[in-house]
């Protein structure tokens, strides 16, 4: 079966689009945005409004990423199951740490483009979902049946039509409410195991 797995908190330790924003953006910014998100904003209108308070060079970011962004114990043994890396972030800042790790893998993410006066985000899908209505990662899913790996807002839909779903952090408190059953994880380690028996 097809495997998709986030990108930020669920295969990195903490979540680096908040950890850059912190260190290049504007972290009251986020706070105010946060929680408006599925109340007036989309996501995507939340990420692109907090990168455009970034403006430092991209050669920066990935180097203070490549410093600082920490993968889960098991990174490697699950990329052997040739999962596709589905994130709401971005490709500039995922491939850097993928390969430092010394692992190639597919990513299906947003692209970014630094400049001075503020990043500009390109989003790969901007189609509104069928089923929760704003963009998101189930369109560039559908087809066959696929196991997901997430732990955040922005694997909610993707994860509620998948045939198996390893949660972790909010994903899994939200799945938990909505009754809808997922396997919790912590490590990598531990849904590759599982993925292999
Ligand atoms: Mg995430
Ligand atoms: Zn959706």
């Amino acid at each position: 079966m097809r495997l998709f797995v986030d990108w930020d908190g669920t295969v990195t330790v903490g979540d680096s689009l908040v950890q850059v924003i912190h260190e290049f953006g504007d972290p009251a910014l986020l706070a105010e945005l946060e929680p408006r998100v599925g109340v007036d904003l989309t996501l995507h209108e939340e990420i692109a409004l907090e990168f455009r308070a970034v403006t430092a060079p991209l050669a920066e970011v990935v180097d203070w990423v490549l410093e600082h962004v920490e993968v889960r114990p098991g990174l490697r043994e699950l990329a052997e199951l040739r999962p596709v890396v589905v994130s709401a972030g971005f490709v500039e800042l995922i491939e850097p740490v993928l390969g430092r790790e010394g692992i190639e893998l597919e990513v299906l993410a947003n692209r970014v483009e630094a400049s001075p006066h503020g990043w500009r985000v390109h989003f790969r899908d901007e189609a509104a979902c069928a089923t929760c209505g704003e963009p998101c990662k189930r369109g560039g899913l559908a087809g066959e049946p696929y196991v997901y790996v997430g732990d955040g807002y922005s694997d909610r839909c993707a994860a509620l039509a998948a045939e198996r779903v390893f949660a972790r952090d909010s994903l899994a408190a939200y799945l938990g409410e909505k009754g809808v059953p997922f396997e919790p994880f912590d490590d990598l380690l531990g849904v590759a195991s599982l993925l292999c028996t």
